[in-house]
């Protein structure tokens, strides 16, 4: 555990003002523990790849405290906008944060639970995760983190042998706790909970918190543009994210305010998908029936929650400064956008026409239905894919005219690290994919037979992309 770094910060919050924070918790008891993914990369990383299966399983299914770490759990309060109604009702309900330490760049990061039992704010729940819902979360974090999305890692699944029953899987459906890793995770809904309380004090309080965490370059900032620094940290952070899931094709499904971290690292992974094509209606949540967050409405939900943010913030500081640093937004974003999709197709930016061109290729996507995934990697790297593209089974769409303007950019744009194309990854036939009937076939052999080596084939698989890629695996700052 050499490189094992605790810094249970969170814990000493408002501690002296009554901790207005959090609550202390117990994990529930399980009846079993089976350890069906462990992520040694990210472990290694931390200090903690060394511990042995029955530590592990003691500190990742019985949640006994890491040496020097919180004494115990603590479920976090907060409310939210949960499609778009306020619901002050929510909260840690099925988790809770377990330890707090920091890795080689100094990032404070949270180990938070989902499935670990029942908390206050449970309501009608039962404090549990469906292995299912927890070997998505594998799936969706594994991808984006090869894809180079700035997002929350799946440090641990246990399945814990109980029977859970629920409307949308098949019933009893197996139990499992799973572990997070992230780089933090303040809500924009713990700001909103504290508005709604009309707490002036914990606001300043936790936006300290967050300065002295997350945005150490504010620090010398005082009064109201210490609120307004952070606040239009978290828009540019926030539009970065946005960009990075469209570039990545990614529908998160849930952006309610309390999935949502002023870190603008993306997590909370429930019923999300990844877009066959780029049809900006196409929507992740079953529930979802207006498609609020259908995939290209996704700015707009960003934009829509920081402005619930900015409300809560208003009680520090004028409410016409805050809507000042939200109109940063859309500036951000197209940069974003453009920096996202470039180095997502392996070329570096060429100048005040990327953002154009990235509208231009999505609205050719859209239009031809092209596979979303195939296409970046057919042209990775621009001119030196040229000849492999021709090969590809959608060839004929890159030999269309309206393809003509599209590929006179792809070629003649500088590409970025050409050398990766040496990689076996792109002598495939295909580029990994996560499409939702994949998904479901990776599931169905658990489900059936107990067998996890698709699942495990698969994360292989995501693994070969990761390293041909190779996009940096923390936070992407263009
Ligand atoms: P989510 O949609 O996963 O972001 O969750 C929204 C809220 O519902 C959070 O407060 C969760 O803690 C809570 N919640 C979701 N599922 C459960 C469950 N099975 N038991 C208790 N609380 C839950
Ligand atoms: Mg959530």
């Amino acid at each position: 555990m050499e490189n094992y770094k605790p810094d249970p910060v969170f814990e000493n919050l408002g501690r002296d003002k009554g901790a207005p924070f959090y609550d202390p918790v117990a994990a529930a008891a399980f009846p079993d523990h089976i350890v069906r993914y462990r992520n040694q990369q990210w472990a290694e990383k931390v200090g903690l790849g060394d511990l042995s299966e029955e530590d592990w399983i003691s500190h990742f299914g019985r949640f006994e405290p890491l040496p020097g770490n919180l004494s115990a759990p603590v479920a976090i309060r907060y409310h939210g906008h949960q499609f778009r109604s306020y619901n002050p009702d929510i909260g840690d309900g099925r988790g809770f944060l377990f330890a707090q330490l920091r890795d080689g760049d100094g990032r404070l990061l949270d180990l938070g639970t989902k499935g670990s039992g029942k908390t206050p704010y449970s309501r009608f729940g039962d404090g549990r995760l469906t292995l299912k819902g927890g070997v998505r979360e594998v799936l969706a974090t594994e991808m984006l983190e090869a894809l180079g999305v700035y997002t929350s890692k799946t440090f641990s699944l246990i399945e814990t042998g109980e029977k859970l029953y629920r409307e949308d899987e098949p019933s009893p459906a197996r139990s499992a706790v799973l572990v997070r890793l992230s780089h933090s995770h303040v809500r924009f809904g713990a700001f909103q909970r504290l508005a709604y309380e009309k707490n002036d004090e914990a606001i300043a309080a936790l936006v300290d918190y967050c300065i002295a965490h997350f945005y150490p370059a504010l620090a010398e900032k005082e009064g109201e543009a210490r609120i307004l620094s952070f606040f239009e940290n978290v828009v540019q952070h926030t539009a970065q994210l946005v960009a990075q899931w469209m570039a990545a094709g990614f529908v998160h499904g849930v952006l309610n305010t309390d999935n949502m971290n002023v870190t603008g690292e993306s997590f909370d992974y429930g019923p999300w998908r990844f877009a066959p094509v780029a049809d900006p209606s196409f929507t992740a949540a079953y529930f979802d029936q207006t498609g609020l967050y259908a995939f290209g409405r996704q700015a707009e939900a960003g934009a829509w929650n920081l402005a619930q943010l900015g409300g809560a913030l208003s009680l520090l500081a004028p409410v016409e400064a805050l809507n000042e640093g939200l109109r940063i937004f859309s500036g951000v974003y197209e940069k974003a956008m453009s920096d996202a999709f470039f180095r997502r197709l392996g070329l570096q930016r060429t100048g005040e026409g990327d953002f154009a061109f990235v509208g231009g290729f999505l609205k050719w996507m859209t239009e031809t239905g092209a596979p979303y995934e195939r296409v970046f990697f057919d042209w990775f790297c621009g001119a030196a894919s040229a000849e492999r593209a021709m090969q590809s089974p959608v060839a004929e769409l890159y030999a269309q005219d309206k393809f003509s303007e599209i590929r006179e950019v792809l070629t003649s744009a500088e590409p970025d690290r050409p050398e990766r194309l040496a990689h076996d990854y792109f002598k495939g036939a295909k580029p990994c994919t996560m499409l939702i009937d994949e998904v479901e076939a990776i599931w169905a052999p658990i489900a059936d037979q107990d067998d996890w080596s698709v699942f495990k084939a698969k994360l292989e698989e995501i693994g070969r992309m990761r390293e041909a890629l190779g996009f940096e695996a923390s936070r992407f700052i263009p």
